[in-house]
């Protein structure tokens, strides 16, 4: 069964409540280049693909456990606007191993205008969609997961075999869970059953603390969502943390990381998870990658006051 394009079109502004791009968002230019960075780590090959941008008005219910005055100081530190959020989707190809696995898939061309980079930007790095043989799901929301599928109800990357996490799909398929779903919630609900539904792709669930493709380990981050994932790639000695949804902007989240978005589905638990990896990834010096740092989305988290700090890689040599 094709996916119901309105059901799904319907569901983003109901988790993103931001849609439509915010009075003054930065809209990119016509013909905008594709953004892909790629970078090693020891024998892996890594390319960030900029799924593209979207704008939230930032009002107090944002960050419910914050005064709001706090939340715009922690913007204007950050040389941000006050009156909006700028929510940046990164996705990330990895090639290692003779996989090529893709973490997470943005909306493909299902999403607001402003998304659908990462079919851009794979095609600027000369990989086809049918050469991808993995995508690994860090959870289900709806800028995660919609990409699994074109509009036309086709699957993106016909060849991959989907790797999910398994607290993540008993959440996501409980008909009881669904039943007693907030409002806001539902659309997801029902966006991920059709998306795995009827002609879906092939799906293969793992548990945590698993190794699921060579040097790639699942570890637990759930409070985002039930069965929230994040990645640790080691190739050679070198290590990678992909944080996921650990936080949403670094400028606020990691800066305050007891500041809870609304996204966050149990936020306490998900406050706990991110004081947990956040802490690690500063004291092992870890490269960290996030989907909703600014682009390219990684770097590293140093200890800094109460909280931590973000600091972006240095763009890599040519070549
Ligand atoms: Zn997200």
């Amino acid at each position: 069964m094709p996916i119901d394009r309105r059901t799904i079109l319907g569901a983003v502004p109901v988790l993103l409540a931001a849609a439509e791009p915010a009075a003054g968002a930065p809209a990119a230019p016509e013909g905008a280049l594709p953004g892909a960075y790629r970078y090693r780590l020891g024998a892996a090959t890594l390319t960030a693909l900029h799924e593209g941008t979207l704008a939230r008005p930032l009002e107090a219910s944002f960050i419910p456990n914050a005064p709001i005055e706090a939340v715009r100081a922690a913007m204007a530190q950050a040389f941000l606007p006050t009156d909006r959020l700028d929510i940046t989707f990164t996705t990330l190809l990895i090639e290692a191993g003779g996989h090529r696995i893709l973490v997470d898939t943005g909306f493909a061309d299902n999403g607001p205008p402003g998304t659908g980079g990462t079919l851009r930007g794979l095609a600027a790095a000369g990989i086809e969609r049918a050469a991808i043989d993995t995508v690994v799901m860090s959870h289900f929301h709806l800028d995660h997961v919609l990409g699994l599928r074109l509009k036309d109800g086709s699957l993106t990357y016909p060849n991959a075999e989907v790797l999910v996490p398994e607290a993540e799909w008993a959440f996501w398929m409980d008909e009881a869970a669904a039943a007693r779903a907030p409002e806001r919630l539902r659309p997801n609900f029902a966006a991920v059953r059709r998306i795995f539904g009827s002609g879906g792709p092939r799906v293969t669930r793992f548990g945590w603390d698993r190794e699921i493709r060579p040097g790639l380990t699942a570890l637990p981050a759930p409070g985002h969502t039930p069965g929230h994932t994040v990645f640790l790639l080691e190739s050679e000695g070198a290590r990678l943390l992909h944080l996921s949804d650990v936080t949403n902007h670094p400028a606020l989240f990691v800066r305050h990381p007891d500041w809870s978005a609304v996204f966050d589905i149990d936020a306490d638990q998900a406050r706990a998870t991110r004081r947990t990896l956040l802490d690690r990834a500063a004291g092992e010096r870890l490269q960290v990658a996030f989907y909703h740092a600014p682009f390219p989305a990684t770097g590293h988290v140093a200890r800094a006051g109460d909280g931590y700090a973000f600091v972006p890689v240095q763009w890599g040599a040519p070549g």
